[in-house]
């Protein structure tokens, strides 16, 4: 089969791979679409050894062994990426997302840049009538900010202030509003992601450090959450701890290097600072729903599409600021 492995930083190259084999309890998908995530842009400036990466992957199931719960050959799916032990202290509390032996489908496992991949049966949803493979494929980023949305508790009638408008900041501002928010603002550089946000909602407030440095699009809002999705090296953090108002939740998602804050600010301030990481299966179920009931729009999201022979393209235009969500076909 041809795969794509990342094989250099930033650089990946298509090869021709043995077809996996699958054991009891997997089964074997042939690939319809996978999304580059953020966090495969991450691990591709810091590549290692050659492998097929890719977590956010549908496709149609070739083969099945094992107990198949209720799956069949041709049926579509799309994976849940995240293995979970189901025994550890945090599975049995329902904080599966912590578990202490998870492992991630196409981070240890290789992924879905790929003709097939082996997935274990338990990580498959149904693909709901009338969603796209492509489409389905965000099930993953979404269930990421349905989970922030969860550890924010009761968000109705609170100003919020996302960082980054990127799929995470996207998915991140739609359900806010759903969840009963009052003001919602995003930053972000790239001018092309906060268009998309405006086509989302044209409530949405959008501020671009860029060419608004003082935050002007939003002076005079009181911030009771703010969540960092921007990732990189930008200083959101800081800004998030000095903009955030009194007693406010600031929920910290994407950006993983050092950074400082202003203690005192902070402290006076009552804020609160959370991590939040990754999604709970439950998460991953409700993100799947909504996208077939089309609860959430995440078409306007998806920006590119590429074939697995331009999956080098596809990288490069993940890094852009032009897109937004780009995603990978076989063929
Ligand atoms: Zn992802
Ligand atoms: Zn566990």
């Amino acid at each position: 089969m041809k795969a794509g492995f990342l094989v250099g930083i930033y650089k990946m190259q298509v090869k021709e791979t043995p077809k996996p084999t699958i054991a009891d309890g997997e089964a074997l998908i042939a690939i319809s679409a996978c999304g580059i995530c953020g966090s495969d842009i991450h691990d591709a400036a810091r590549a290692q050894e050659p492998r097929i990466p890719g977590h956010e992957f549908s496709g149609t199931i070739a083969e099945i062994r094992g107990d198949a719960l209720g799956f069949k050959v041709g049926e579509q799916v799309v994976l849940d990426p995240i293995m979970r032990c189901g025994q550890c202290s945090f599975c049995k509390q329902g904080k599966d997302h912590l578990c202490e032996k998870m492992a991630v489908i196409g981070c240890q496992t290789p992924g879905g840049f790929a003709e097939f991949a082996v997935v274990p049966n338990k990580n498959m949803r149904r693909i709901p009538a009338g969603l796209s493979p492509e489409l389905a494929t965000l099930a993953d980023p979404l269930a990421v900010t349905l989970h922030a949305a969860d550890i924010a508790g009761d968000i109705k009638g609170k100003n919020c202030l996302v960082y980054g408008a990127g799929t995470l900041g996207l998915f991140m501002i739609q359900v806010l509003k759903m969840r009963g928010a009052a003001k919602v603002a995003v930053v972000d550089i790239a001018q092309e992601r906060l268009e998309v946000a405006k086509k989302l909602d044209p409530s949405f407030i959008t501020v671009n450090p860029s060419t608004d440095p003082q935050y002007k699009a939003v002076e005079g809002i009181n911030f009771e959450l703010l969540i960092e999705l921007a990732g990189g090296s930008a200083p959101t953090l800081p800004d998030a701890v000095n903009r955030g108002g009194k007693d406010c939740l600031i929920l910290l998602i994407a950006q993983r290097a050092p950074t400082e804050i202003n203690c005192w600010n902070f402290m006076f301030g009552e804020k609160r600072l959370q991590g939040v990481f990754g999604q709970t299966a439950k998460n991953y179920k409700q993100a799947v729903e909504m996208l077939g009931k089309g609860e959430i729009n995440g078409k306007a999201l998806l920006t590119h599409v590429f074939t697995l022979d331009k999956v080098q393209e596809a990288y490069d235009m993940a890094r852009s600021p032009k897109s937004v969500k780009v995603v990978v076909k076989p063929k």
